[in-house]
């Protein structure tokens, strides 16, 4: 054997295993199927590998898991004939968090803290499966050998902060992995039972596609001319006798292909964490085979909960290829596109080319004519839930649907029609657009929208009052992805969509007399705030509040301008235009200032407190606010 090499975990792996091991107490189960299901994914790997380096798994290629236990030593092993790992491998994914999300979990944890302690459910999402076999064992030995390697690599730990790492001889390619068993608890099953085990396999692990293979003792007839019998001929002795036979635990039922009446909910719900690893309930189930020029069965599900990761670019899909009920590829982004990353499921087509690659596949016409008609259905099911239903999944999944709005052309409609949006009238109602077109005023033509942060600020919002008064009503969108819809959207069902801080508004205007006598004023105004705004117009949008900015119906919105710079985006400088309200006192009282003495310094006051006021009133940041409060103070105290 190799030299035995000490190290540390990782920090956050430390963390986890504490945690996982004082939080899962109550469902100490979950290890063998997180150990099944890591000996299944090798098996997939392998079995890939397979495809393209035959030679590497000639000499062993029937795939299974094997289980075994022994009550004497208190021992659990677990072993497949997998892709096993090389010695950098088990150094890169055992003993560190395999995921990246590590940030995102500890975050995750923090929240469910306060609750019952770990869900079993962060457990899968995270990938923190191995670490599980940690709940029952207080030593845990890995022996693993990757195909063409010569040598074995043997991973020890008792989850104590270390763990040694050494190279070793081992027969045969894959994985075995030892629980050495804690003494068990008050309640606790006994791992090392055969019976327990079969069950545990049964309710967990049924589909798992390689046969979970167990050597077990049964009892079997003695053959008739073996049996001992006295001179009447009656048996002495044992008529049966104990021996060891392997037994397939798993029924290895692929669920995708049979019919689908036949699939119970309880297995739809072990087969949707299996594939997802997540332990919550599928929401929606789509089962379907398709029949025509080439067959494919489909299932898929829509999750009851986002992940915590929905938004990560690294986080994997959740669609399955097969073929023929062999597992060609996870993680398959070409069988849907990127806003339904989060439906889980499994495509099996027996007409496709084992061969393929993640490169060919996206030329392939027919995995092409799959993700079309995955597509449909899920729309066709999205489009059909109750109404109650769509809003629990618009909730979890509405923000991941609206980016298919600027990346899909050809259903931007479809998905457009299937985003709701909270309203100046709708109270805490969601509205369609199709809702929004059918209340529309009957002089109304455009959809009106504004984006900004939140609700409360868009609803009292000054840009609104014209609008307001026309008793038209306004979509109020607090999702920075809105931003995109909407550009992406510049029409919806004929009617454009116009946003309410965006260039011309069709409502009442201000006529000419009035802006004419206004206008020597504005310009005025305008020299004085010129290194701020674009230009300072005659306000038709203003009902009630004296100033605000506006942009021009190609301008960057305001909202989007913040969302821009908190990301840490260039954004050009933009000026936007101010607008005043000609009906509004204060500014009769300042045209009169102005008119009596144009270099009065009260001028120069009035028109910083003018722009100032609009931007307070969109929610955005004053370059000078103490220049604001003391401006502010002194009117205060003139008032009084
Ligand atoms: P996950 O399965 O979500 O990746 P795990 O903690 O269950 O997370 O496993 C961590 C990693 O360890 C796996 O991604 C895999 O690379 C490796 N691994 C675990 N078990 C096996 C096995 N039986 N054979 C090969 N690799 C394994
Ligand atoms: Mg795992």
């Amino acid at each position: 054997m190799g030299t035995k090499k000490t190290r540390k975990f990782k920090t956050e792996v430390q963390q986890l295993l504490h945690l996982i091991i004082h939080s899962l107490y109550s469902n100490k189960e979950i290890f063998v199927r997180e150990l099944i299901s890591n000996a299944s994914d090798a098996i997939d790997k392998a079995r890939f590998k397979e495809q393209t380096e035959p030679e590497l798994f000639a000499e062993d290629n029937d795939f299974h898991i094997r289980l075994a236990v022994d009550p004497e030593e208190k021992t659990f092993v677990i072993s497949d004939n997998g892709i096993g790992m090389t010695f950098d491998e088990v150094n890169d994914n055992i003993g560190t968090i395999a995921q990246s999300g590590t940030a995102a979990f500890m975050e995750a944890l923090e929240k469910s803290k306060n609750e019952t302690g770990l869900s079993p459910e962060l457990i899968g999402q995270f990938g923190v499966g191995f670490y599980s076999a940690f709940i029952v064992a207080d030593k845990v030995r890995l022996d693993t050998r990757a195909p063409g390697e010569e040598k074995g690599v043997r991973w020890e730990s008792d989850g104590q902060g270390t763990y040694t790492v050494q190279e070793i001889d081992k027969q045969g390619r894959g994985t075995t992995i030892t629980l050495y068993l804690k003494e068990p608890e008050e309640g606790d099953q006994d791992f090392t039972e055969e019976y327990t085990i079969q069950h545990i396999v049964k309710k967990h692990s049924d589909f798992v596609t390689y046969p979970v293979i167990m050597n077990l003792e049964k009892n079997e007839p003695i053959p008739e001319n073996e049996i001992i019998k006295d001179s009447e001929g009656k048996p002495i002795g044992d008529t049966f006798r104990k021996v060891r036979k392997d037994k397939t635990l798993n029924s290895m039922k692929a669920i995708w292909a049979k019919a689908k009446e036949e699939v119970t909910a309880e297995e739809h719900e072990e087969f949707y964490k299996h594939i997802s690893h997540n332990w919550d309930k599928p929401m929606e189930i789509i089962h379907k085979k398709f029949e025509g020029v080439t067959e494919y069965d489909v299932l898929m599900y829509i999750p009851e909960k986002a992940p915590f990761d929905l938004f990560r670019p690294e986080r994997k899909h959740g669609m399955q290829l097969y073929c023929k009920r062999v597992f060609i590829m996870d993680d398959c982004k070409e069988l849907l596109p990127e806003y339904f990353g989060f439906v889980q499921g499994v495509v099996d087509a027996p007409d496709l080319n084992l061969n393929v690659s993640r490169e060919i596949l996206q030329e392939d016409r027919l995995v092409r004519n799959i993700r079309k008609n995955l597509v449909k259905q899920i729309f066709s099911l999205l489009e059909g839930m109750d109404k109650e239903k769509y809003q629990e999944f618009y909730n979890e999944f509405g923000q991941a649907l609206k980016a298919g709005v600027p990346t899909d052309f050809e259903n931007k409609e479809r998905i457009a029609s299937l985003l709701r949006y909270k309203t100046t009238k709708s109270g805490d109602k969601f509205v369609t657009l199709d809702e929004y077109i059918e209340n529309m005023k009957e002089d109304q033509k455009d959809i009106y929208f504004l984006t900004g942060e939140n609700l409360t600020s868009l609803m009292n919002s000054p840009l609104l009052e014209a609008l307001k008064e026309k008793d038209y009503e306004v979509l109020l969108m607090v999702d920075p992805i809105d931003e995109w819809v909407v550009q992406s959207l510049p029409e919806y069902k004929e009617k454009k969509l116009k946003s309410a801080e965006k260039g011309d508004l069709d409502v009442e205007k201000v006529d000419d007399e009035k802006k004419n006598e206004f206008s020597a004023l504005l310009s005025f105004l305008k020299g004085k705030l010129e290194n701020r705004v674009k230009d300072v117009v005659v306000s038709n949008r203003l009902k009630d509040s004296v100033s605000c900015l506006s942009g021009d119906d190609y301008g960057m919105s305001a909202y989007m301008e913040k969302i821009m710079k908190a990301s840490g985006q260039k954004t050009p400088e933009q000026k936007r235009t101010m607008e005043v309200n000609v009906n509004h006192p204060v500014m009769a009282k300042i045209k009169e200032i102005f008119e009596t003495d144009t270099t009065s310094p009260v001028l120069t006051d009035y028109s910083d407190l003018l722009y100032d006021v609009a931007v307070i009133s969109e929610g955005g940041k004053l370059d000078n606010p103490a220049r604001f409060s003391k401006l502010l103070g002194d009117l205060m105290s003139k008032a009084i």
